[in-house]
């Protein structure tokens, strides 16, 4: 059986416990390769090599640094193939989504914050006649990065880049339950010539390798993304040590159509929104809140695109629903989806398991899932679900539709669909999302503010928030007298 490895001061090495954990095909069912169940031991050495390398590579130019991650986003490109086809078998998602979406993006996220630094500017502020200050941002030290299953490369890098763009050393955990691409990335971080320790991948479970990050003395920051109580667990530990801290976590965000749209754009953009990489993404907008006047023709052209679409074996060109990322997941899922029975909730589309002929039958495959009839206050439509799962609801005005946004712990984004623009701005004022996109679902410029209010997250990143965040603010201040 295959074995991924840790990647520790420049080296894959097993885990010092030579413990071993599952890594399984979704679409299968079948386990494929081991990952190290590693411990504490391993994160302290992988901690220790962190700062041994932080000195040199705090001090290396900007150009150094830059030269570096732009190399490792050649190699991801290189070898772009491989990589989708690892985070298609390790994660059910669709090969041809992995091909256009996460590893595109995971080299985007290492070129974008190579060039970030070579064109940051930093401030100063002028007191006349009295002195001039200047704002130095240095590197924090060792830092943390946990990252969940959904956008295993995507997420990963997200993070990593931008630590690393900005002189910090750090100590990385992928999922346990997709671990394969974080793994090739340390072969591309070694063939790159990034210096020993400067990143290291400890791989396993979270309540060990991420907890033990987490709680590390050593390790000042900790940028995780992953569920909200996770999350919370996570400040729980981090927050009395003074750990510098962004938590990008759950969602559950309302796609608006009122009936002055587009229709059919907003009817094909819903289709994606709900139910990409099998609606896990943290954006996904799982609540169609639909204006009463179109509820209707809305309904059918969004069923009639729904039972269109084509699941099936991630690696075969027509699968446009992969697999859920595991059997435990695919049962959560099912589970909510009996609760939104009982609620009262109608089913309009899916709802049962798929089971695909041939090699896939044993996978975890569900129906792309659509219902109506519930309340906006409802637990199906407060809930994070994180699959496949939506729900249609007809609204009024924009007042009761804004009320029923708003209603959920949550705040990471929200869809408008409208041609007036006064109430589009109306809307972005009044939604309690970190991000609204209008007419448009996904669209992403890495310079923006990405992140959520409320449970969806503390901290911004993306662009000058990640380097921020990567960095201690000293204010200089120098006298003219
Ligand atoms: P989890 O919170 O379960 O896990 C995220 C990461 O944290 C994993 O690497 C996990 O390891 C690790 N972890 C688990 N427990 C601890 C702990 N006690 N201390 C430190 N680390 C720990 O999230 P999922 O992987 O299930 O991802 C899905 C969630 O992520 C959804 O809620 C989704 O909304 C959210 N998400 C948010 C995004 C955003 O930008 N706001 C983007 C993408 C996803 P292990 O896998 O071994 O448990």
């Amino acid at each position: 059986m295959d074995k991924i490895f840790n990647y520790i001061n420049g080296e894959l090495v097993e885990p010092l416990s030579n413990q071993w954990l599952d890594n399984y095909n979704p679409a299968i069912g079948e386990v494929y390769s081991l990952i190290p169940d590693s411990t504490k031991e391993d994160v302290e050495n992988a901690q220790k090599a962190a700062k041994n390398a932080f000195p040199i590579w705090s001090n290396s130019t900007i150009k150094e640094r830059a030269t570096i991650l732009q190399r490792i986003a050649n190699l991801i490109l290189e070898r772009q193939d491989d990589l989708a086809f690892a985070e298609s078998v390790d994660n059910g998602k669709p090969l041809a989504l992995a091909k256009k979406v996460d590893i595109p993006r995971a080299a985007t996220n290492m070129s974008f914050f190579a060039s970030a630094i070579l064109h940051e500017n930093s401030e100063s502020h002028q007191m006349s006649q009295v002195a001039i200050n200047y704002t130095l941002r240095k590197p924090i030290g060792v830092v943390g990065c946990i990252s969940p299953w959904n956008l295993p490369l995507y997420l990963f890098t997200w993070k990593i880049a931008p630590a690393l763009a900005t002189g910090n050393t750090v100590v990385a955990k992928p999922s346990e339950i997709t671990p394969m691409t974080a793994f090739l990335f340390s072969k591309i971080c070694i063939d790159a010539g990034l210096p020993k320790g400067v990143l290291n991948i400890v791989h396993g479970l979270g309540a060990k390798v991420g907890f033990e990050i987490t709680k590390h003395p050593n390790i000042k920051a900790i940028s995780f993304t992953g569920g909200t109580l996770t999350g919370q667990k996570i400040a729980e530990v981090a927050a009395p040590m003074f750990k510098k801290l962004s938590l990008e976590l759950g969602g559950k965000n309302p796609n608006i159509i009122f009936a002055d749209c587009d229709l059919e754009k907003a009817v094909s953009s819903s289709v994606l929104s709900s139910f990409s990489n099998q609606g896990q993404i943290c954006l996904c907008g799982s609540r169609i809140f639909v204006e009463r006047k179109i509820y209707k023709v809305f309904k059918e052209k969004f069923l009639k695109k729904v039972k269109s679409l084509t699941i099936g074996d991630p690696l075969e060109k027509s699968s446009k629903i992969g697999s859920l990322v595991s059997q435990q997941h695919l049962e959560k899922v099912l589970t909510h989806i009996e609760v939104a029975k009982k609620d009262g909730g109608i089913l309009l589309a899916g709802g049962n398991k798929f089971i695909p002929k041939g090699k896939c039958s044993n996978g975890y495959f569900l129906e792309p899932t659509v219902f109506e009839g519930l309340s906006y206050d409802c637990s199906t439509n407060q809930e994070e679900i994180f699959g496949p799962v939506v729900t249609l609801m007809p609204f009024d005005s924009e007042e009761e539709v804004l009320n029923f946004a708003n209603s959920t712990k949550y705040g990471l984004c929200s869809m408008v669909w409208t041609s007036d623009l006064k109430r589009a701005n109306r809307m972005s004022l009044k939604l309690d999302s970190g991000i609204v996109w209008i007419n448009c679902w996904l669209v992403r410029d890495l310079r923006t503010p990405f992140g959520g209010m409320k449970e969806s997250g503390v901290g911004r990143e993306g662009g000058s928030y990640a380097l921020n965040f990567f960095t201690e603010t000293t204010n200089v201040c120098i006298s003219y007298d």
